[in-house]
């Protein structure tokens, strides 16, 4: 049996467009929308991650909210996808909880742009879930800061499409590659 496929949006340290480094905001629309691309495609857990507390407090009202009676009435697939959300303060406590439960993950990250020297193929994913958990990590802003590389084990290959426009919003890049990762 396969182990678990975890996926985590990371909002520090992020770029914003001239390269600076940034604390992007979580917006409700990531909240939701990849949830639901996480409970389709069986992932574990969707790690949302951000330093601020009271962010994070926001969120957990946010997802309280679609958890609630009403909600449930009102949006009834909803909760299966929310359920799957885990607000965490930092990428360590994000290792912490998967190590716990399974042991060390592999860190796989995404970039619109090509990191030839880590790279890993979508099809060689399902090969290491044999031994490993695996994590993709997405980005917000402009996508991750450069330090994050001595805490990536690779990189999947950009999406790209019919040239050489390839900025697509973190919730298409989170469906499209995680139909490739489990099909
Ligand atoms: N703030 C915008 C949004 O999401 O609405 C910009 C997208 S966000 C920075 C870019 C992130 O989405 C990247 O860190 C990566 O995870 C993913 N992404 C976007 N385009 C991609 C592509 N062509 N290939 C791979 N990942 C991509």
């Amino acid at each position: 049996v396969l182990k678990s496929l975890s996926i985590a949006l990371i909002h520090y340290p992020v770029v914003d467009r001239n390269g600076a480094v940034i604390t992007s905001s979580v917006t409700n629309l990531d909240l939701h929308d990849i949830a639901r691309s996480a409970r389709t495609f069986g992932v574990k857990r969707y790690f949302v991650v951000h330093p601020s507390d009271d962010e994070q407090a926001l969120n957990r009202r946010i997802i309280r909210h679609w958890q609630s009676e009403f909600a449930l009435g009102v949006h009834p697939t909803r909760k299966p996808a929310v359920s799957l959300i885990s607000l965490e303060k930092d990428f360590d406590s994000v290792l912490a909880t998967i190590e716990s439960e399974e042991g060390k993950p592999l860190v796989v990250a995404t970039s619109a742009r090509k990191h030839p020297t880590k790279s890993i193929l979508e099809s060689e994913i399902k090969t290491k879930r044999e031994e490993q958990p695996v994590l993709i990590l997405f980005g917000t802003g402009y996508g991750l800061h450069e330090s994050w590389l001595d805490r990536i084990d690779a990189f999947l290959p950009p999406i790209s499409g019919a040239d050489d426009y390839n900025h697509l919003s973190v919730r298409s890049a989170v469906a499209i590659y995680l139909d490739r990762l489990i099909h």
